[in-house]
């Protein structure tokens, strides 16, 4: 009998582990954005086209990559963040899985350009479905530029499965408010079909919340700080009154990386408690910073799910600090400031 089993062809291996990073355009931008974040970038840029199903392109001022780290920034399990199985547990970039440009490049067509700062020239190079196609220097500033172009071409069954651009552009929207909110001290734009949507100056978190959502934020902040071996707790909350209707303006981000998490987003509610018009959710951008060897990123490849060793301090720290700020602006004289 013939043996059956045989090994898969890297562009296959890519595009089947693509799958679980790329899944819409708005997740190239987050990881593009956050590898720009992570090369020390104070400048970042990202231009969009046809809600991301066209183009994708960031270009940043960061560290860039030389001639060969270019060529390997695309190779799968390759990174310059982490090297030993200590470093998984003290993660402090936002990458690290080094599995993002390899999954984007078996799945679109990539031109990537880079230079590093102490180089006389970069580096450009053309991959299309993991295939490198060229690779020459080019003259270039510092940094790096980063083209994604036509998005699951060689994949139609997930092309077709992509949704309106206005649903698309949302996700996208979604991501960049994230990224530039959990780094205000970084200037970020972002241009739509050539139109530009945010012009975003380096500023303090709550000038950048104002830039982002808008004027009417401006009174409506009430800032959230503590201060506890466990965890440091900062950021604003929305002032009840000002909760809306609709969820979607609710932020943690726990040492910079934006996170989901049922269980805090109830300890920020109870913090309300009888505060909040029913069935209204209130508005919070909140920061958690905490040992990184107390929590578990690695849990889901897009690490929007972590996981606390401690989460029910947490838990009751984020209520107490959310509690304090409420009441220390005067909402609220009868609230209890147990914990
Ligand atoms: P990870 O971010 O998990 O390391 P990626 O596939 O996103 O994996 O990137 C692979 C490597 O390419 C990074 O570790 C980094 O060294 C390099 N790289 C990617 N994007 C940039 C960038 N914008 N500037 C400088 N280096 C980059
Ligand atoms: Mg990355």
């Amino acid at each position: 009998m013939p043996d059956i089993i045989n090994l898969l062809p890297e562009y296959l291996a890519n595009q089947i582990a693509a799958g679980e990073v790329v899944q819409r355009p708005a997740s190239v931008v987050k990881e593009l954005m956050e590898n720009a974040v992570d090369a020390g970038s104070t400048n970042i840029q990202l231009i969009v086209k046809e809600a991301g199903k066209t183009l994708i392109q960031v270009v940043d001022n960061g560290i860039g990559m030389s001639p060969t780290d270019a060529r390997m920034s695309f190779e799968r399990h390759a990174t310059s963040k982490i090297k030993s199985t200590e470093d998984l547990f003290r993660i402090r970039t936002m990458g690290f899985r080094g599995e993002a440009l390899a999954s984007i490049a078996a799945v679109a067509q990539v031109e990537l350009k880079t230079k590093r700062r102490e180089a006389d020239t970069g580096t450009r190079l053309v991959i299309e479905g993991s295939e490198v196609i060229n690779q020459e220097p080019v003259a270039m500033p510092d940094g790096t530029n980063l083209c994604v172009k036509n998005l699951f071409f060689n994949v139609p069954a997930r092309r077709n499965f992509l949704k309106s651009n206005a649903v698309e552009m949302r996700h996208i929207l979604d991501e960049f408010t994230r990224i530039s909110l959990s780094h205000p001290d970084m200037a970020f734009s972002l241009y739509q079909n050539d139109l530009e949507v945010f012009q975003l100056p380096a500023a303090k978190l709550s000038q950048r919340i104002v830039a982002i959502f808008g004027k009417s934020y401006k009174e409506q902040l009430a800032a959230c700080e503590e201060n506890t071996p466990t965890v440091k707790v900062s950021g604003y909350v929305g002032k009840p009154e000002f909760a809306k209707k609709s969820r979607g303006e609710q932020f943690f981000f726990v040492n910079n990386r934006y996170i989901r998490n049922a269980y805090l987003n109830h300890a920020v509610l109870t913090a309300y408690e009888g505060l909040l018009p029913k069935d209204s959710f209130p508005f919070y951008v909140l920061f958690l910073q905490l040992d990184p060897e107390s929590i578990d990123i690695n849990v889901h490849p897009t690490k929007t799910e972590i996981k606390f060793d401690d989460e029910k301090t947490v838990y009751a720290i984020v209520r107490a600090a959310v509690k304090q700020s409420l009441g220390l602006n005067n909402i609220a004289p009868s609230l209890d400031f147990e914990g």
